[in-house]
């Protein structure tokens, strides 16, 4: 049986990578929803190729563009963010993949959830920004939450057939990214061109630039504490430069298991897809003497202040993390078009910590509110 695959984010690194995915089985899925936020070009050209009943683009002037070029296929075509939040609830659908950026995956995730839909969850911010009240529905609907992210997917492997033992902590591995090992100096001064320059990872820009100032890895923190259901201080990070180890879970006698591999987001994503079967690939195999060794090092919450922050928006709990996430997709857009420094980001975004209002135990309408206003206060302060 072929599974019915929604891809949200399609033109994006995940969602090219996952039909890289789709492509390569062919038999074991079909397409029937792409969007896109923005690249209509690309978006067109899935559509022609995947072939699938519905395509939606958010931004609405690119209408008209994708549905002449489509005309003459047997595709719907829609536009707008109300048009994505609702297609994930079409009935043949069986696995959402939440592969937008940002806040704005975090409606078409809880509608997919309320229309019973499996999620392959690589939208990490919505778990970020609201990851009580997912976790909560998918409970209510009896949804599971495959995770797409490299690192949560290797906890997730390493926990398949422990699902009755508990977990004692876990260790999220980080490259690090390209400033390593860095100072505050150094850091002052660098430029988002080579802030986009990742040592192991070919990823989106906005995640390239989270994972250069260790937001990535805070907010892994947070998803990870969500998933698997953990208290902060279960939650720990450590800086692995190779990439190999995706990361580690220690169980309750000591024993650790990990989870390894050559970077290649293919995999967590086809996994995502299949689980509990493997399908046989042909990604480039790890070879033990091309890495005669694999280092860990502390990681440096100091010069690299977004993941002290990010620690502390999880131990607060309450709209704090969503706080962070909004105040942090302001910046991250700021420094890419270079408005602000690197450090200033942390700056702006613990500045917005201290001045939004906080809300102990937030509601849907409260979120949508938290990421408005805090979205306004990162904003004046650039
Ligand atoms: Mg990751």
């Amino acid at each position: 049986m072929s599974k019915h695959i929604a891809i949200l984010g399609s033109t994006g690194s995940i969602g090219t990578q996952t039909l890289e995915v789709v492509e390569a089985n062919p038999e074991e899925f079909t397409v029937d929803v792409l969007t896109a936020n923005n690249n209509v070009e690309l978006l067109i050209e899935q559509a022609i190729k995947f072939k699938p009943d519905v395509v939606v683009i958010a931004c609405e002037e690119k209408y008209l563009q994708i549905s002449d070029a489509l005309k003459d296929e047997p595709i719907k075509v829609y536009a707008g963010h109300d048009a994505i939040a609702q297609v994930v609830q079409m009935g043949a659908i069986d696995v959402v993949v939440t592969a937008m950026v940002g806040y704005s995956g975090l409606l078409p995730t809880i509608n997919a959830i309320k229309a019973r839909k499996n999620i392959a969850l690589a939208n990490k911010e919505t778990l970020v920004v609201a990851g009580e009240i997912i976790q909560k529905l998918a409970l209510e609907y009896g949804v599971s939450i495959y995770p797409v992210d490299s690192e949560h997917s290797a906890i997730f492997q390493c926990l398949m057939g422990e699902f009755d033992n508990p977990i004692e902590k876990i260790y999220l591995t980080a490259s690090g990214g390209p400033f390593r090992g860095k100072d505050k100096k150094f850091l002052e001064s660098v430029t988002s061109k080579q802030a986009l320059k990742h040592p192991n990872w070919d990823m989106g820009a906005k995640i390239t630039i989270d994972s250069a100032s260790m937001m990535n890895k805070g907010f892994e923190a947070i998803e990870a504490k969500w998933l698997f259901d953990l208290r902060p201080d279960q939650v720990d990070v450590i800086v692995h430069h190779q990439s190999i180890v995706h990361s580690v879970v220690q169980f309750q006698d000591g024993s650790m298991k990990a989870q390894m591999g050559l970077p290649d987001m293919k995999l967590p994503i086809q996994f995502a897809l299949t689980y509990p079967k493997r399908l046989k690939t042909d990604f480039a195999r790890f070879n033990f003497m091309d890495y005669p060794e694999l280092s860990f090092s502390a990681a440096d919450s100091d010069n690299f202040r977004n993941l002290a922050l990010a620690y502390e928006a999880m131990n607060k709990g309450g709209n704090l993390p969503c706080i962070i996430n909004a105040a942090n997709e302001i910046v991250v857009d700021a420094f890419l078009r270079d408005q602000v420094g690197f450090l200033q980001m942390s700056d702006i975004i613990e500045s917005c910590m201290l001045k939004a209002d906080f809300i102990k135990n937030p509601t849907y309408e409260d979120y949508v509110f938290t990421d408005t206003e805090a979205r306004k206060l990162a904003q004046s302060m650039l």
